[in-house]
Formats: C-alpha cells, structure tokens, sequence
C-alpha cells in the first residue's frame, strides 16, 4: 500500500476485527524468521508471533522444490552456526535435507507455538500516536512494538514480460512453483533463462525428456562442483568430537573469505579460475559454435559463478537444443524468436528468477510520512534499519547479499544487531529510528565502493535495479559486515 490508497477497512483499527497485541511480530520463517525468534526466545522474549503465509516452514528450502535443488555452499557453513548437523547426508546439502532441517530446529527450539500459518501480510503500517505497527494479514491484524521482517530475497517469482505467456496452452511453470504432477517423460521441454536454478533443472529433466530447447540470454560461468556424500567416519567424528565440525566450518568460511579479494579488491585473481572454467566446459563440449554461445562475455564473477559436473555434459546431449536468441513470443504450442523461429514445446520451465530489489511486499510496508518500503529501501542502513520506520528491522535488506559465502553468516550478524538493538530499547518503551544521516554517509560510501568491483564491470545482472545501482551485494568481507552489526549504537538513532 503506498500513499493515497483507499483506506483499509479490515485493518486494525476495524473494531469488527479486533487486533491481536504482541510485543514482536516476525514476518516469515526461513532462515531468517526462524533465526530471529530463536534470538528472542534465548534472550527470555516470548512475546512473539511469527506470520507466514505458507503452511510450513522453510521459506526458500520449502518453495524450491525443483529437481536438482541443492545449495551451492557447503552444509557445515549453511546452517546456523549454534545448530550444527553432524550427519549431513553430502557435502552441499540438497533442498529436502535443507527443509527437513529447518523443520527439526523449529521443533527443537519450540517454536511451533508462535507460528501462525496461512497469515499473508498484506500491509503493516506504523501508527505514531499509538507507537506500534498495525499488521493486517489474510487471517487476522495485529498490533505489535516491533516488526521484524524476514521476508526473503529470493522469494517472489519474476515472469517474464512476454507477449502471449498466458496463452500458451501446455504446462507452464516457475522453478520455485514446481508443479509435482508433471512428469519430463516424453516431453518437449522449454527452459527459460541459465541462472543457478535452470543450471540443476537442466540436467536433472534431460535424460527423461523427449526434447529440451534451453533459451540462454547470456552464458554463465559454471565450475566444477565438488559436491560428495559424507562418509561414515566423518560423520562420526563430528558426533563424538564436535570440535571437528568447527574446525571444517572455519577452514571453508576462511577459503570462500579469500575469494572477496578477487571479487573486491582485485579481479585478476580470478584469473586462475576462469582458466579451470574454460577446462571444465571445453571437456563436455566439443562443437566449437556450442563452445562459444557457452562462452560468457563479461569477467568471470560478475555475474553468480555456478557450480555443476553435469550441466555442460547435458547441454551436449543430441536431445538438447541452445538457442541463445531471444524469445519474443509465446504461442499456444510452440516458443519464437527474434530470428523468427518457432520452437514446438509441450512444457515450458520459466527459470527466470525473483523480484529482488523490487519485491512486491516493499509496497505493503508504510512508515512515518506514508513513505513505503519501496521508497526507502535503497536508504537502508546495514541492510536491517530504515529512516522512516521506527522499531522496524529487517533481515536479508539492501546490501546484505553474497557472491561467495553462506547467507547465514549475514543473517546471524543482523540477528546480533537486533537482540543488542531490543536489548537497548525495550526497557525505555520509547521507539527508534535511524538517523537518516547516518543511513545516507554509509549508503553513499557503498555505492561509492560498488562500482569498483567485479559486480560493477559491466554486466548486467540480478544484483543491479532498475538505475544500475547495486542494491543486493555487501561489498566486503563478512567479517567486516559481523563488525559493524555487533553494536546498535543509541548515537545512530532517534530515540523517543
Ligand atoms: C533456489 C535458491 C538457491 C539458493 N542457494 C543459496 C546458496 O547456495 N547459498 C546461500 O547463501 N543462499 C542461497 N539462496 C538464498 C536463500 O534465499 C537464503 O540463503 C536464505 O534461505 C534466506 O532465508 P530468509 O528467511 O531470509 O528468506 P526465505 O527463505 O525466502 O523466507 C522468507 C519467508 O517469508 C515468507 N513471506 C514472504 N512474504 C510474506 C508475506 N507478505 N506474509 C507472510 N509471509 C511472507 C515466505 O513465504 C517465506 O517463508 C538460494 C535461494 C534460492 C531461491
């Protein structure tokens, strides 16, 4: 809801529909929400609900449940550091494995009793007289004292803006909306975009389809996984001696650390990895026309570097089709492009990503001045606070984002930053709000710092808005951002 919407009478101040008062309102169980009502709880704060509009949890590892899905970080350094696995089933876990844990440490830290599935938020508006947010959800309002928004990044599907996509008459679909009633046997199969998603779908249907056409508008770097199962022995180790597991966890944090030096300071030691790209794709590929439509344009980094053993082989397979033309038009049977090709498919697998700096919910957020999260976004101040909205915090916001490492690092340092933050404000009952000064220097120094680094060379990518600008990426080393979040400084705030 922006400024000048019609007012919304099932809001909370609707006296039909009473508001439910909560100290905490969290907005989605993913890794973030889950992580943030651990935080409140340890810290003795049970006065909490936590909105998700699904019917479980999981967020990303709940939703994806495309062939193939698995992360492209390793299982010791993509789970809460405070809740280590010891018997990850493979080195990089996989969706399920990911889901399955989310759900185990949701019943293990007793979470299930503030969860309030099937509640969408559909708009949360600050009240500065009352000095709370009303929350209104498709199941019910709430008032709360402070709203912490774990939403996602990756989590509202982007379509392409495609003329005749809706009618095009056999199965369409959204990597992160799989319709698990579609089999790929026999099928002429459609495979819209080559990011991180369309690179495990793609070798995960070819064996079984009849025909796979893969539409790429630029060819992405894909590098050797060294995904493995976990043996027996380690993971026995990590059982008996947790310290093992420790020990692993640093090694990795510190070797994935090292790459922000190519990505950050210095593109040229990502050199030695493009040369293992080249090995890697010139051993699956043997057509020299294939090789270089797979042959990407622009430095090795700029655009998500993705790991897979058996993409470049399926792209090689006789059943499978290249096109690197751009598709202009859906019809009822059939995909065409710009070279007027019309390309017969049954089924068509939109690999096309996800609203990031422009998601949909930043509209449904409304701060002081009727402002919305749409308009402050770019304006945050570490990725978690905002001018404009008052005891509001955020998780995976503006900049937070990685090229190189587990997410969850981000997370648990904004995590740190809210319980100190709460831990400051709480007692006071007064409210705050980050000085808009403070959130400009620092936005105007990252900017600054952005355009210099590998993601500014000149791609275009998922990172970058609608002006060019890199909302998405933290440009540093994570334990740069863990630094700077350990303290909610009461100087970089209004308080009152
Ligand atoms: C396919 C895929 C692969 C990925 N691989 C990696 C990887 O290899 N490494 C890595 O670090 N990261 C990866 N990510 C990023 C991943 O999203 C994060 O690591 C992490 O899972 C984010 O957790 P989250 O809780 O912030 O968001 P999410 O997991 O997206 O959870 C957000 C939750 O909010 C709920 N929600 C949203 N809007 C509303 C609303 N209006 N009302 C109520 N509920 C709402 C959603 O239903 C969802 O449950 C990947 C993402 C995708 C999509």
């Amino acid at each position: 809801m922006s400024v000048g919407s019609p007012p919304d009478h099932s809001g909370p101040s609707d006296p039909a529909h009473p508001a439910e008062q909560v100290t905490f309102l969290i907005i989605g169980s993913g890794f973030s929400g889950l992580g943030a009502a651990i935080r409140l709880s340890q810290a003795g704060y049970t006065d909490m609900v936590i909105l998700e509009r699904a019917d479980d949890v999981g967020g990303t590892w709940r939703d994806n449940t495309y062939p193939g899905c698995r992360c492209d970080v390793q299982s010791n350094l993509y789970s809460y550091s405070f809740e280590p696995k010891a018997d990850w089933s493979e080195s990089f876990p996989s969706q399920p494995e990911l889901w399955a844990y989310l759900r185990a440490v949701t019943s293990k830290h007793g979470l299930r009793q503030y969860l309030r599935f099937g509640h969408e938020v559909t708009s949360a508006r600050w009240d500065a007289e009352a000095g709370c947010w009303l929350v209104s959800t498709t199941a019910g309002n709430f008032r709360a004292r402070y709203l912490i928004a774990a939403v996602g990044a990756l989590v509202e599907p982007s379509l392409p803006d495609i003329p005749g996509i809706e009618s095009f008459r056999g199965t369409i679909m959204h990597s992160a909306r799989w319709d698990h009633s579609w089999q790929p046997a026999g099928r002429r199969v459609a495979v819209v975009g080559t990011g991180a998603s369309a690179i495990q779908i793609v070798p995960s249907i070819q064996p079984a389809v009849e025909h796979l056409t893969v539409f790429q508008r630029t060819a992405p770097f894909v590098v050797p996984h060294t995904n493995h199962p976990v043996r027996p022995l380690v993971k026995a180790a990590y059982r008996l001696a947790p310290w093992t597991q420790r020990a692993v966890r640093t090694f990795i944090y510190w070797m994935r650390e090292f790459l922000v030096l190519g990505f950050v300071k210095n593109p040229k030691i990502l050199k030695r990895a493009e040369v293992a790209w080249r090995k890697h794709m010139e051993s699956a590929i043997t057509d020299p026309v294939m090789r270089s439509q797979l042959t990407p344009t622009y430095d090795l980094g700029c655009k998500r570097v993705l790991p897979s053993n058996d993409y470049y082989p399926a792209i090689a397979r006789p059943n499978v089709s290249l096109v690197t033309e751009k598709v202009i038009e859906f019809r009822l049977d059939s995909v065409v492009t710009a070279d007027g090709c019309e390309h017969q498919v049954d089924t068509v697998i939109l690999a096309t990503g996800f609203h990031v700096t422009d998601n949909p919910t930043f509209t449904k957020v409304v701060g002081t001045g009727g402002r919305t999260l749409a308009d402050g976004f770019g304006g945050t101040y570490l990725g978690t606070v905002v001018p404009g909205f008052p005891n509001y915090f955020n998780l995976t916001g503006a900049n937070t984002g990685l090229g190189h490492s587990s997410m969850l690092l981000m997370i648990e340092s904004q995590l740190n930053y809210i319980a100190d933050g709460i831990g400051k404000t709480l007692a006071g009952g007064g409210r705050f709000e980050v000085r808009p000064e403070v959130a400009a220097a620092y936005n105007a120094a990252l900017q600054r710092k952005l355009p210099k680094t590998v993601w500014g060379s000149g791609c275009s990518s998922w990172y970058l808005d609608s002006e060019g600008r890199n909302l998405t990426l933290w440009p540093g080393f994570t334990f740069d951002f863990r630094r700077r979040t350990r303290k909610f400084r009461l100087s970089d705030f209004r308080i009152g």
